[in-house]
């Protein structure tokens, strides 16, 4: 249920198209057009709430809507995208394609995940066999091999291993542990104090756990000791993880050692054998990222019973594919990790929940179907043409940087200019032929592509790296930077702008929109407190001199210091966690903003819609985030993830903006207003 997320990627909601130059015939288009004059709620002061003033209008008018517990620019894009994957469901159905081709893949996962008739007599039983072989276990020995078999097919376990790129040789995929296998979103929810933290973990034990272990078979009052059992071993486990926080040193994270360091560190855990097991080959040497949790593992196996182990996978098993299966497993892993969790009032329509689950899958497949319909190639020209607009400011930027040394500062321009930038699509299509996809058990069918997905994973070990890879597909409304090969992937979903044509949309509004909030922000994850130590060629090395890093620590303890300031519900923003993603929302906004300062708009000046280029490209970054969240959605955000709240990501970093401040008349009387000398400048 817990991704394994590679560090650096973002959620960002909205691109839009650009224009290069806003000439005068152009201002009427603008107008009638405009995307962010309705939004606004004049109301609202834009010195005391700036993210309510450009979009109260619209939340006020969109509120969440029931199956969602968060609503939007983002979710209209993603429903717009949606409504284009069924008709490409819809039609692969029908095509009576050719067994073992791409659209017969489609059109027959579309069919066994719609197929409820089925999926409701089968019950349990697609998972039997899977069930029988957890039953046999016996010994620590026969437990280890079935950590191994889960993990092949999807199911994470106590053992997060992966191969991944070397962070300290970029060239080299090296097989990788990670602290793994507990049931709630973060090790926080086991021992936080907040009410949040506390309800989420009261419902597990009491309430969602128990389900599981009774939709398993058990009596009431086993199900209650199995879920109780499971619990402790959990805590255990996330006793002895490293918080989100700790997760952020490179260093303190990249312990390798030989494979008899690993024997020592969990000599219970036969790890040849084990490495074997999962397709891993010749493996004789590993990262371990917290090297505490793996002490902690081999001490788990001994305190707690084989059979408590057992259940522990049996609800492993059932929380992965009860999506999958009859209403009761869907429902009640939607209850907990949907409403308790999230807020969502309501399922999604199975269709849509159906095209989640196969993009998520088979996403390439069907990113091929898609952007031959909807992402020409000048599309494409346009995006890779802004890029380097901004890669030409950010340089602009550092040479003028006053603490920053000339040495530093050469060997930042060379990792600058070996930025990749990757846009659209990948040129290389991921190769689905070994995938067995038919019509029915659907649970089946994600077991095998979760296998698929396993295998290709896992043949990357010792093979050289592929730098053409996507970690993405082309419709994801996403976007990331990747620190080991140094590179931008910049997907064509994020182009999507729900509602106007984007040669509609002026260059002040693009800029803040697409060139600040996306581009620029990757860019700048680059040079972020983790990604600044790797270097040019995506090696974990020190290219800084001392005093440079001392320099930059003391301004990003600035902002970790104002984000600490901020919360909501009672819950504080972890300014330690979110900083990386604070530098590159702040790096983006100022790089933006002079890419801007080049452009036709804004050396006229002209308003549109009564409002000055300067003020339309701070509310064309605050409509990249327009959208509202529910109150369980956003605790759980605070505590899990790396980003802050999306409208503190707009107020946050605007009053470190000088330009913010003459744009929009602030004064110090303001709500917003931040005296000059606590004003963060990092880029
Ligand atoms: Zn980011």
């Amino acid at each position: 249920m817990i991704p394994k997320r590679p560090s650096g990627i973002i959620i960002i909601f909205a691109l839009g198209l650009l224009l290069f130059t806003a000439c005068n015939n152009k201002a009427k288009i603008y107008a009638d057009n405009d995307p962010i004059i309705k939004n606004i709620d004049t109301t609202v002061k834009p010195g005391d709430d700036f993210f309510k003033y450009a979009n109260g209008t619209w939340l006020k008018k969109n509120p969440i809507p029931g199956a969602y517990s968060s609503w939007g620019i983002g979710n209209v894009v993603i429903e717009e995208l949606r409504n284009r994957m069924k008709k490409i469901n819809e039609d692969a159905l029908k095509a009576n394609a050719a067994k073992g081709s791409n659209t017969q893949k489609i059109g027959d996962f579309y069919y066994s995940g719609m197929d409820t008739v089925n999926i409701e007599k089968q019950g349990l039983a697609p998972l039997k066999e899977e069930l029988t072989k957890i039953d046999h276990i016996t010994d620590v020995k026969s437990l280890v091999d079935e950590f191994a078999h889960l993990e092949n097919i999807g199911v994470d376990g106590p053992i997060g291993a992966y191969a991944g790129q070397d962070s300290k040789n970029s060239t080299k995929i090296v097989l990788q542990l990670d602290q793994s296998g507990i049931g709630l979103p973060n090790r926080d929810y086991y021992f936080n104090a907040d009410a949040h933290s506390v309800a989420i973990r009261n419902d597990y034990q009491q309430k969602h756990l128990p389900a599981i272990f009774k939709l398993a078979g058990l009596q009431t009052a086993a199900a209650a000791a199995a879920a109780q059992k499971v619990y402790e071993l959990e805590k255990f486990l996330a006793d002895s993880s490293r918080k989100l926080e700790d997760l952020r040193d490179p260093y303190h994270n990249y312990n390798k050692m030989p494979l008899a360091g690993l024997n020592k560190l969990a000599p219970d855990i036969d790890w040849k054998s084990t490495f074997e097991k999962m397709d891993y080959k010749g493996v004789d040497t590993v990262i371990v990222g917290q090297p505490e949790y793996y002490r902690a593992l081999n001490k788990a196996l001994k305190t707690y019973s084989i059979n408590d182990w057992k259940n522990y996978l049996r609800k492993n098993l059932i929380s992965e594919f009860g999506p999958y299966l009859s209403k009761p497993f869907d429902q009640e892993i939607f209850r907990f990790y949907g409403m308790v969790i999230s807020g969502s009032k309501e399922q999604l329509p199975r269709w849509k929940r159906v095209l989640d689950t196969e993009n998520g899958l088979m996403g390439e497949v069907l990113g091929q179907i898609f952007v031959k319909e909807y992402f020409p190639e000048q599309t494409k020209e346009r995006y890779v043409k802004l890029v380097e607009t901004m890669r030409a400011t950010f340089k602009e930027h550092i040479e003028k940087l006053d603490w920053m040394s000339p040495q530093t500062k050469e060997k930042a321009y060379y990792k600058l200019s070996k930025v990749m930038p990757k846009v659209g699509y990948p040129d290389n299509w991921k190769d689905f032929s070994a995938l067995e996809i038919n019509r029915g058990p659907y649970a089946l069918n994600v077991m095998r592509a979760n296998n698929w997905w396993h295998k290709y994973h896992a043949a990357k070990l010792g093979k050289p790296v592929d730098r053409t890879e996507w970690g993405m597909t082309p419709q994801t409304y996403n976007a990331y930077y990747n620190p080991s090969n140094n590179e931008i992937v910049l997907p064509a979903g994020i182009f999507t702008i729900p509602g106007v044509k984007d040669e509609n949309v002026d260059d002040a509004v693009i800029y803040g929109y697409a060139a600040a909030s996306t581009i620029g922000h990757e860019m700048t994850h680059g040079f972020d407190d983790e990604g600044r130590q790797f270097d040019a060629k995506g090696n974990l090395k020190t290219w800084w001199l001392p005093q440079d890093s001392v320099k930059f620590t003391q301004r990003a303890t600035m902002l970790i210091n104002q984000f600490n300031g901020y919360s909501i519900y009672g819950l504080h923003v972890n300014g330690k966690a979110t900083q990386g993603e604070n530098i590159a929302d702040l790096g983006g906004i100022v790089i933006g903003l002079d890419a801007f300062k080049k452009t036709e708009q804004y050396k006229e000046g002209k308003p549109i819609n009564g409002l000055t280029p300067l003020q339309r490209y701070f509310l064309g970054y605050a409509l990249g985030w327009l959208g509202q969240e529910r109150q369980e959605s956003l605790s759980s955000q605070i505590l899990t993830n790396e980003h802050a709240p999306g409208f503190m990501r707009v107020n946050g970093p605007f009053t470190d903006v000088p330009e913010f401040y003459e744009a929009f008349h602030i004064k110090k009387r303001d709500k917003m207003w931040l005296a000059p000398d606590k004003r963060v400048k990092i880029w």
